[in-house]
């Protein structure tokens, strides 16, 4: 078993960090301050064709595997740029991976050069408020209407409606009543978010997120029955392998905002005196510090494994992409925790930064999977333990 990067994949993170270290920490308080998306690195990470890397090069990709958009996403992290690796599973995992996996030719054609390009911005429309994680439950309606599907209903926590290109909307297309499993009759949908009938308002947040995200209400829009992507009444099932890849980016951001926590929090350790000594040599500073990068070191490697596992096809896929989001999640929120204790009073300073990277680990922790419900497939599924939880 090698564990070294190949030559080039060490090329592909020094390009990617090398980009980003052109941000500096001033850049990066101003983006929080205006509260806006770091357009000027994604230009430049668009530009160098990054936001295609997996996707074929028929379509304008690059061809690479997840392995190598996972180290990618590391290089953005190591280079203090980890906000940005969100854009990594809107639209390169949302849109991109959905459609090389389900799309039609022509739904190729027209969506992923944009995507690969770096052009569009894609948003997930999934959860709703009285669904939560039972996703079954979600009851947001698209009925046929001739060559049209007419949809209906509300989502909730739509991250980044105000510059998305595309929406990537899941609909009952049977209701559950109707349906011999729970997760049948349910379809993927390619909608245009300024289609007559959307409506969207931003949910004031409490803690600091990279995007704003949103209620979005649905009320008779109309769509081309070309706009399903997929197969009808197989959605979720189509989901359920898109979110094998979501597992892995999500980690990455997870784990990203607990390495900039992480190397925040080291460097104050290192120059914050209030004794004889730098505060980092008190162990009660430094032992949390030194677990959590162990711990970060670790859960690195498990996402890089769910990476290859998934690029290679091989194994048990789905369980290791849980269980590396679950590590990577996990260790950024003991990261984030440390820096936070690190920074004594200063951890409340939005100057430090440490207390947006901390809010967002905790996140993590609960969206797009929460920690329970993973805890919920490995004990099911890899001990085949009784199910906790009923329909
Ligand atoms: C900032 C932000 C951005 C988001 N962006 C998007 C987006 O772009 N698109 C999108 O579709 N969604 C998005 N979401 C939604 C996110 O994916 C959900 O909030 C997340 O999946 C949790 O769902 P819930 O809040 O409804 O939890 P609930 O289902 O209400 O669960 C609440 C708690 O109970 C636990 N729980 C529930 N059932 C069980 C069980 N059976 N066993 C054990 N524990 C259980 C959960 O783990 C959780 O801790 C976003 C959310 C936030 C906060």
């Amino acid at each position: 078993m090698d564990f070294e990067l190949s030559d080039e994949q060490r090329m592909i993170k020094d390009a990617v960090r090398s980009i980003a270290n052109e941000y500096d920490k001033k850049y990066w308080q101003e983006v929080h301050e205006e509260h806006r998306p770091p357009t000027e690195l994604f230009d430049d990470l668009a530009e160098g064709g990054w936001f295609g890397a997996p996707l074929p090069v028929e379509y304008g990709g690059q061809g690479l595997g997840l392995l190598d958009t996972a180290l990618i996403m590391e290089g953005l992290c190591e280079a203090h740029a980890w906000e940005a690796t969100f854009r990594f599973t809107m639209s390169t995992v949302f849109g991109g991976i959905t459609l090389v996996e389900n799309g039609t030719k022509a739904q190729k054609e027209r969506y992923l050069p944009e995507i690969a390009d770096g052009e569009t911005v894609w948003a997930l429309g999934m959860t709703e408020p009285d669904a939560g994680l039972n996703s079954s439950r979600i009851s947001t309606m698209a009925e046929k209407d001739g060559d049209e599907y007419v949809i209906n209903g509300r989502k909730q926590w739509i991250s980044g409606m105000d510059m998305v290109d595309e929406l990537l909307l899941i609909c009952r297309t049977s209701p559950l009543s109707e349906v011999d499993s729970k997760f049948d009759g349910m379809t993927m949908f390619i909608i245009d978010p300024e289609t007559d009938g959307i409506e969207y308002s931003e949910i004031p947040l409490d803690i600091y997120y990279p995007e704003p995200t949103y209620d979005l209400y649905l009320d008779d829009v109309r769509v081309d029955e070309d706009q399903v992507l997929g197969e009808v009444g197989k959605g979720m099932y189509q989901v359920f392998s898109m979110l094998n890849v979501e597992r892995v980016t999500a980690a990455l951001s997870g784990w990203g905002a607990g390495k900039e926590a992480l190397d925040l929090g080291v460097q104050y350790a290192k120059d914050r005196e209030v004794w004889s000594e730098p505060i980092g040599a008190h162990q009660s500073i430094a032992h949390p510090l030194a677990e959590a990068h162990a711990k970060m070191e670790s859960s690195k490697h498990m996402v890089r494994q769910a990476a290859w596992q998934y690029d290679e096809q091989v194994g048990d896929i789905g369980e290791t992409a849980n269980i590396a989001n679950y590590l990577a999640c996990k260790a950024a929120w003991e990261a984030s925790e440390a820096a936070m204790t690190t920074h004594g009073g200063m951890s409340a300073s939005e100057d430090m930064g440490v207390a947006a990277a901390w809010g967002v680990a905790r996140h993590q922790r609960t969206g797009p999977v929460s920690e329970e419900m993973i805890l919920n497939h490995i004990a099911q599924n890899s001990l085949n333990l009784p199910r906790s939880y009923n329909e």
